[in-house]
Order: C-alpha cells, then sequence, then structure tokens
C-alpha cells in the first residue's frame, strides 16, 4: 500500500491544516529543545511536536528569527514555546539557554541536534576555515549540546536525544566532503553516546534526511534544475520528501512507540541515496552556493 505525503508548506510557517495519525497527545507535557528550531526542518519538527501536545524551545544565533518562529508556532498550536539564541559552537551560550529554558519549564525531554551550516565545494577547492566551520557547527557542535543537557539534566532524569544527519557520506557524495564528514561524525557520536548514556535512561538516535523540499538545505544545494529532475526521477519514490515527513519521523523517535530504540540511524529519503547520482565531474557544473 503506498501512501501520500502528508501535507507541507513550503515556507518556514504553520501548516494551515493538519490530520493526526498519532494519537494527538503523545507527547502531553513533554518539553523539547531544538537547535535550528526557527527555520527549515528544526521549525516543522518543533510544530508537529506541539501538536503532540510538546511545549518547546527553539534556539539559534539569529533572536529575531527564533522570536518570529516562536510567535507563529504559538498561535498554530496554542502550546508555550520559548525562543533563545545560542551558537553551538560556544559552550557558555548553551549553558545560559539551557538554564533559561530549566526555569521556564522545569525540565527537559527531549533534545533534537538540527543546527547546521552546509555549501557547495569540491574538495580541492574548500579553504581549511571553510571546512573546519562545518564541524565546528555539525559535529562538535552536537557535542557541546548534547553534553551541557547531560550535566544539566539528561544524567539525573532521562531523555532523549535525536541527531539530525545526513546520508552524504554513505557513499562519498561529491562537493559534500565537510558536510558528510561531518555527519558521518555525528552518527558515530550517537552510537557511543547510546553506549555511554544508556543507563541513565537516554536514548540517543540519529535521524538522517534525504532532500526535502521547503528548505534552506535544497534551495541552496540543489543545483541546476536538471540535476535535481535527475534526482528525484531516479529515486525510488520518484519526489522529494517533505519537512512533515521528516517531522513524523523526528515524532516517531521521540515518543514512547520508539522507546526500545537507541544507537541506530534512521534514514528518511525515500530510498534516493540508493540510486541517486554521483558524478563528480557533472557535479562540478553545479553552481557553488554557501549556506
Ligand atoms: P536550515 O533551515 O538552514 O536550518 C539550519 C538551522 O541551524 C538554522 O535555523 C540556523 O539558524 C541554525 N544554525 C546554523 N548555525 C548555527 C550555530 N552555529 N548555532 C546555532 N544554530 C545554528 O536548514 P534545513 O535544510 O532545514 O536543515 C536542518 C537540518 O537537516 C540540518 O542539520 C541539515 O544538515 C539537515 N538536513 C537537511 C536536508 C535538506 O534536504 N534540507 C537533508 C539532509 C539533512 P541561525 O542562522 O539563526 O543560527
Amino acid at each position: 500500500m503506498s501512501h501520500r505525503p502528508p501535507p507541507d508548506v513550503a515556507t518556514d510557517d504553520c501548516l494551515r491544516s493538519y490530520s493526526y495519525l498519532f494519537s494527538p497527545d503523545i507527547l502531553r507535557d513533554k518539553v523539547a529543545f531544538i537547535t535550528g528550531g526557527g527555520s527549515g526542518i528544526g521549525f516543522r519538527i518543533a510544530e508537529i511536536f506541539m501538536r503532540h501536545g510538546c511545549q518547546t524551545v527553539i534556539a539559534s544565533r539569529n533572536q529575531q528569527r527564533v522570536s518570529d518562529a516562536a510567535k507563529k508556532l504559538i498561535a498554530a498550536t496554542g502550546q508555550q514555546c520559548l525562543a533563545l539564541s545560542l551558537d553551538v559552537r560556544q559552550p557558555q551560550t548553551i549553558t545560559a539557554a539551557v538554564d533559561k529554558a530549566l526555569k521556564m519549564f522545569g525540565k527537559i525531554d527531549i533534545l533534537i541536534n538540527g543546527a547546521a551550516g552546509n555549501f557547495l565545494c569540491a574538495a580541492s577547492s574548500i579553504s581549511f576555515n571553510a571546512y573546519k566551520t562545518v564541524i565546528d557547527i555539525d559535529t562538535i557542535g552536537t557535542f557541546n549540546v548534547s553534553k551541557v543537557m547531560f550535566e544539566k539534566y539528561f544524567q539525573d532524569h532521562g531523555g532523549v536525544i535525536i541527531n539530525i544527519t545526513a546520508t552524504l557520506d554513505y557513499r562519498g557524495q561529491a562537493l559534500q566532503v565537510h558536510a558528510g564528514t561531518a555527519k558521518a561524525a555525528v552518527d558515530a557520536m550517537t552510537r557511543h553516546l547510546a553506549v555511554e548514556w544508556g543507563h541513565h535512561n537516554i536514548r540517543v538516535n540519529s535521524l538522517a534526511p534525504g532532500p526535502i523540499s521547503g528548505t534552506e538545505g535544497v534551495r541552496r544545494l540543489g543545483g541546476r534544475r536538471s540535476n535535481w529532475e535527475r534526482i528525484i526521477l531516479g529515486s525510488p519514490l520518484q519526489r522529494l520528501g517533505n519537512k512533515t515527513e521528516i517531522a513524523h519521523s523526528a515524532l516517531y523517535l521521540a515518543s514512547p512507540l520508539a522507546s526500545y530504540v537507541t544507537g541506530t540511524v534512521l534514514v528518511v529519503d525515500g530510498g534516493s541515496w540508493l540510486t541517486s547520482a554521483n558524478e563528480y565531474m557533472m557535479s562540478l557544473g553545479t553552481e557553488t552556493s554557501k549556506l
């Protein structure tokens, strides 16, 4: 049996309508801390969690972005959402944000590590600094936030960590050595932390999206339209995924339905990494874009 994708909107706005597939109160009274929650996939995860009874903290560098996002999320769902500024590369800003979140909500149950940066660039052209910046945000940033959360709350109360990664490293995606290695390291981190923190009742998993419509990732990394058409038509489900589909997978991993799931990577890509084009010379024709 095949399914139609759930509705989504391309902008960072809430869904116009929503049909429940899971119990509407599956995350009732939970609190989720979502880095990168002001835009794209992180914004939709915040919305879907809030529609299922969760309160959220959305955090990224740009206070205006998260404040605007929080207003939309509160209006659409009626749940509380705290918008905070932090840079995942700076542990003191993470500590301050987690303290504020704990002061407001008294607890945190779920951490979504969604903050990331990316751009298309050949390994031979990327600057040392650009490569390091991606590792700093994606890999070290994920560790920084996880460690602060562990020390401040999860160590004594348990919790769920979901690291948003990617499939780029599975076949060595052209022009993506920086993001591919950064996300591969996060998938390794997922397994290490699942092993070390399991006895604290902490589950740690990765969620690896494929190409997702209505995101900065696809807008900036998509390259030429002809490339996209080849990827979409050549992939098993023959379409891009949408943000709601990623949020539903995060909802599953965060919920009691996944109570025995830890240390794994849930790939949500319509099978596209298995078949999508990965020709280095052809990819060089793709315009370079920064995120
Ligand atoms: P996005 O909207 O650009 O989300 C990235 C978020 O990270 C932004 O909200 C940004 O906010 C935040 N951020 C960046 N640097 C930060 C820092 N140093 N500290 C704190 N926050 C920071 O992109 P997206 O496409 O939705 O991607 C979301 C996640 O999904 C990422 O982890 C990405 O790698 C992953 N992913 C996406 C796709 C896709 O098709 N889009 C595919 C595979 C994986 P500020 O600028 O305000 O800091």
